[in-house]
């Protein structure tokens, strides 16, 4: 067996963290006057997260909404990097998420995707401080499996999360409970984004209802003023396209061009139902395998949120309607079904002229892990460190897109992942998805270094996959769709390999779910946090 480099997990301490901005450093100038165009989810927390920046340092932001076009409303489930933006803006759980029918989130299941035997339901985890003292084991016996040695190397036996999640427990530890642990949320998407509206408004966000036709350009290129229908032009010195698949400024006026994953992803719809919740309450999202697609299943506290990802190509909308509500037993019941169209990929340029595109108007990946959120807090968070320390010009423009297009690359193989490693027979899609050709060179050579036997962790941290997920993420997939060795190519254990006892990881795993609360009562008893200074480490 190779060497590995294990993994390590992150640190992130269950503390209020609002770090004031620097009110005296200069604004960049071309911030002054910022126009945010659309008030969806991302509007909204592009809003709020720019007026927390530059707001104490004189900027003015304004954010225009049509009244004729309504928001996308879904987007239910989050990472746990949504903690991260609520603990920078100083908002405490207990206020947002009750308003907001808000759970927590251990991670997300993935049911019917593998066929393999063992192997046919694996969670992927947030993965938190207290899954150090597991991950190494979980590293050697997957090391240990890929070469032939029948050891335990699902990965749901080595994560705190996959337990919780199983107990429906919440990922709130005792406060005496020496290691924090990560986790993110579901909420209700059209319930998150009023509130944000409401919060950004009180902070100073300037909300106009009107309609955008069209933006102006000057001389060199750059956007003088947007066209609305109720008020003609309005001006500023800099803008955000919030528009959603419209893309209105950055696809539409300023023509930045689309690179398509649809050779890589092949969903491109999804038709979305609710459904009551019972006294129980789980606490992770779970992504069962359909026919043509997926479906997810989203806990929150006043009804579950259900979805059916497929692709048109394969089946009709009212067939996966019809597939969705049968599995769902809803039959033809009066609840009604939105069905809605998605756009896989992204625009060249993220920021392109003084015009920076934030949530699906710069692009979209699937929603199978539920990434769409964080592009949005990244996408602007690092704008604005950019903008810190280049001012506006070419060279920022071209750090920023180059990092913002190495997460939608590298997260789009991770999503690939899930479909070219499915087992499935038993349609033309699971069958054309597996057979896929069309994969990244990073992601092909990541294939062959696993199934040499080596460690990828080399693979993941020095390519542009390690941009979308850690290390211990590529674990997980590869082990928990079982992507080892079948039948008598797997040998009893010897040696090193057997360095191991699983009983004794369950015994670890088992003492420290002792120590959290049921879901319900969680949610039941969200308290403020201490105010003190926060502890994170990142293992980017
Ligand atoms: C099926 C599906 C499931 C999803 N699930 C998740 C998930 O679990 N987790 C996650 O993080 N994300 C998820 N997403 C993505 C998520 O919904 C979006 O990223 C998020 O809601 C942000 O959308 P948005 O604000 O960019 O666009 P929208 O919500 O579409 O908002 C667009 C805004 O622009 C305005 N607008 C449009 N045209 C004009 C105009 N001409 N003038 C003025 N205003 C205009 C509209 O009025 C609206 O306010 C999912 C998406 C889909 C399709």
């Amino acid at each position: 067996m190779t060497a590995t480099t294990a993994p390590t997990a992150t640190v992130f301490n269950d503390s209020y963290r609002c770090e004031p901005p620097d009110g005296r450093a200069a604004l960049p100038p071309g911030l002054k006057r910022i126009a945010i165009v659309g008030g969806g989810t991302a509007g909204w927390m592009a809003a709020m997260l720019l007026a927390h920046h530059l707001g104490p340092r004189g900027a003015q932001v304004s954010l225009l909404e049509s009244p004729a076009v309504p928001t996308i409303g879904v987007g239910e489930g989050s990472t746990p990097w949504l903690r991260g933006f609520f603990d920078l803006l100083g908002i405490e759980e207990a206020e947002w998420m009750p308003e907001c029918h808000a759970t927590y989130k251990c991670g997300i299941a993935f049911d019917g995707w593998s066929t393999r035997p063992g192997f046919e339901r694996y969670f992927h985890p947030f993965a938190s401080m207290l899954d150090n003292l597991t991950m190494t084991q979980f590293v050697h016996n997957a090391h240990a499996r890929v070469n032939g040695h029948d050891v335990h190397a699902h990965p749901d036996r080595f994560f705190i999360a996959a337990r919780l999640a199983a107990e429906r427990k919440a990922p709130k530890p005792a406060r005496h409970f020496p290691f924090d642990v990560w986790y993110g949320y579901h909420f209700d998407a059209a319930l998150l984004g009023a509130y944000l509206h409401r919060k950004a408004v009180e902070r100073g966000v300037r909300y106009v209802s009107c309609h955008v036709e069209h933006a102006n350009l000057d001389e060199r290129g750059d956007i003088r003023s947007v066209t609305t229908r109720e008020l003609g032009p309005v001006e500023a010195d800099f803008f955000v396209d919030c528009t959603g698949f419209a893309g209105i400024l950055i696809q539409k006026s300023l023509a930045t061009p689309f690179v398509s994953f649809a050779d890589n992803l092949f969903n491109d719809a999804a038709v979305a139902l609710p459904t009551p919740i019972g006294e129980r309450i789980g606490s992770h999202t779970v992504s069962h395998a359909m026919k043509h697609g997926w479906r997810w299943e989203i806990p929150l506290t006043n009804r579950h949120g259900n979805g059916h990802v497929y692709s048109s190509a394969s089946c009709a909308a009212g067939e996966a309607e019809r597939e969705l509500r049968e599995v769902l037993g809803l039959g033809d019941c009066a609840v009604e079904a939105r069905h809605l169209k998605m756009r896989v990929g992204r625009v060249t340029e993220h920021w392109r002229r003084n015009c920076l595109a934030v949530g699906l108007s710069q692009g979209f990946i699937e929603p199978l892990e539920a990434t769409a959120l964080l592009f949005i807090q990244r996408t602007v968070q690092q704008f604005l460190e950019i903008a810190d320390q280049e001012g506006l010009g070419d060279r920022a423009r071209a750090k920023l897109n180059d990092k913002v297009n190495h997460h939608f690359e590298g997260t789009r193989d991770y999503i690939v992942t899930h479909y070219k490693t499915n087992s499935r027979k038993d349609t033309e899609y699971w069958r054309a998805n597996a057979a896929n050709p069309n994969i990244s060179p990073a992601l092909q050579e990541l294939y062959a270094t696993w199934m040499s036997g080596r460690g990828i962790a080399a693979d993941v941290g020095s390519q542009r996959l390690g941009r979308g997920y850690p290390i211990f993420s590529w674990y997980c997939i590869l082990a928990g769709m079982g992507i080892f060795p079948e039948g008598e190519r797997l040998h009893p254990p010897n040696g090193a390999a057997a360095a191991y006892d699983i009983a004794e990881i369950d015994n670890l795993i088992e003492r420290s779910a002792l120590n959290f609360p049921d879901q319900r009562a969680a949610l039941e008893r969200i308290a403020p946090r201490p105010k003190e200074k926060s502890l994170q480490i990142y293992f980017w």
